[in-house]
């Protein structure tokens, strides 16, 4: 009986869902372009859009004329409360194909990364809104800037985390519209480290050095010793969601003459590293696997890093993530994949920063940043069922009894 009655609430918040409206309002906010650091009209057309769906809209200055937006779908208080996230900007409209609707594809910069998905989780507060239903737990939207392009430095997001942090904004978990029908639950840790080895001599005439003293030499030596390291990984502990860690190396820089020692060689890369350890943890490993050999060449060893992002993973058996999976099913039919990836994105902030358990759903992700940047209506549509479904599923639907 109970199930009965939850089947049919979870089949008329579906249907709540207006397609049409959804693919009309991801149309408007991809006509206004809004690079990183320009979000200022398109924050101001979201926000209204918000207001006219009944919300009031807390706008966070992050600089000058630029807005995260935040909104509540106040829950009774006897619930989990879920915030969804993403970004309202985009990186340049550079040589992307113009904003157009044809058939199922809205085309033009932001459509799939990520005005679409902001769209659908307008779309999904309007259906829990017409629906009539209402949440045990507080449904929020956080609509956020500065995501893209380095040169923001993250504001909008790191705008977030502090809020989170005073308590502007709740909610027990975020939900990130970004990726492909998948629950993305975990993301390796990065950073861009540096190892540099000085010499105390000097640049010296290279006549006066034998070569097994010559620096260079130990450069030779750290390689092999960055190859072992990569082979060690390799047969170490995969993760079973985003494989095995990785060192590379994308820098060698030494010497200035051709017959001179060089004073100092540095060595830039990148490590991707699994849950397993912290940012700092992973740089005391490599200052361990170049200590011996600096001290063999009577070097002064420096490591260092920057850029660097500690790793999250959300259990593929967290509430929210089953709530995700469960609106999934219950829209697509299949069960959702489960994935976790070598690159760093917003959830990592969040989890480490603030604290909140995160992970990512959304309608798609393949041609973002292409010149030939899509997203499918119909996606747009489903991906708004799953977001209502699953914010009923975490949160709470009063009445269905279970
Ligand atoms: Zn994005």
């Amino acid at each position: 009986m109970q199930m009965e009655r939850k089947q049919e609430q979870w089949t008329a918040l579906k249907e709540a869902v207006d397609g049409e409206w959804i693919a009309q309002m991801a149309h408007a906010l991809v006509e206004i372009p809004s690079a990183t650091l320009q979000e200022a009209e398109v924050c101001r057309y979201f926000a209204a859009q918000l207001v006219e769906l009944g919300f009031t809209v807390d706008r966070r200055e992050v600089s000058e004329g630029r807005y995260n937006l935040y909104a509540r779908l106040p829950g009774r208080g006897n619930g989990p409360s879920l915030t969804l996230n993403g970004h309202l900007d985009t990186i340049p409209i550079g040589g992307c194909v113009p904003c157009r609707r044809e058939g199922d594809r809205l085309y033009g910069r932001g459509s799939t990364d990520m005005k679409g998905a902001m769209a659908a989780m307008l779309g999904a507060l309007r259906a829990l809104k017409a629906a009539g239903v209402s949440l045990n737990g507080d449904l929020w939207l956080a609509a956020i800037v500065g995501h893209e392009q380095p040169e923001a430095g993250k504001d909008g997001p790191l705008a977030l985390v502090e809020d989170f942090r005073s308590g502007r904004v709740g909610g027990d978990r975020i939900l990130i519209g970004e990726g492909w029908n998948e629950l993305w639950v975990m993301s390796m840790g990065t950073m861009v480290f540096t190892i540099e080895l000085t010499s105390a001599r000097g640049g010296t005439h290279t006549t006066y050095v034998p070569f097994e003293e010559n620096p260079i030499r130990f450069v030779g030596d750290l390689i092999r010793r960055i190859t072992a390291y990569q082979e060690e990984l390799d047969a170490g502990a995969s993760h079973p969601l985003a494989g095995t860690e990785r060192i590379d190396l994308g820098m060698v820089e030494a010497g200035d003459y051709f017959n001179r020692t060089p004073v100092q060689c540095r060595l830039t890369g990148t490590v991707r590293w699994g849950p397993r350890a912290c940012a700092e943890e992973v740089l005391a490993e490599l200052r361990e696997l170049a200590a011996p050999i600096a001290k063999a060449g009577q070097l002064a060893l420096e490591v260092s890093m920057f850029h660097e992002r500690e790793p999250f993973e959300t259990p593929a058996d967290d509430p929210a993530v089953l709530a995700v999976a469960q609106a999934h099913r219950f829209v697509h039919g299949d069960g959702a994949v489960l994935a976790g990836k070598r690159i760093v994105g917003d959830a990592n902030l969040f989890v480490n920063l603030a604290g909140v358990p995160s992970f990512y759903y959304g309608p798609s992700n393949e041609t973002a940043h292409s010149d030939n940047e899509w997203v499918s209506l119909r996606r747009l549509e489903q991906a708004a069922q799953v977001f209502a479904l699953a914010a009923a599923a975490y949160c709470g639907l009063n009445g269905a009894g279970e």
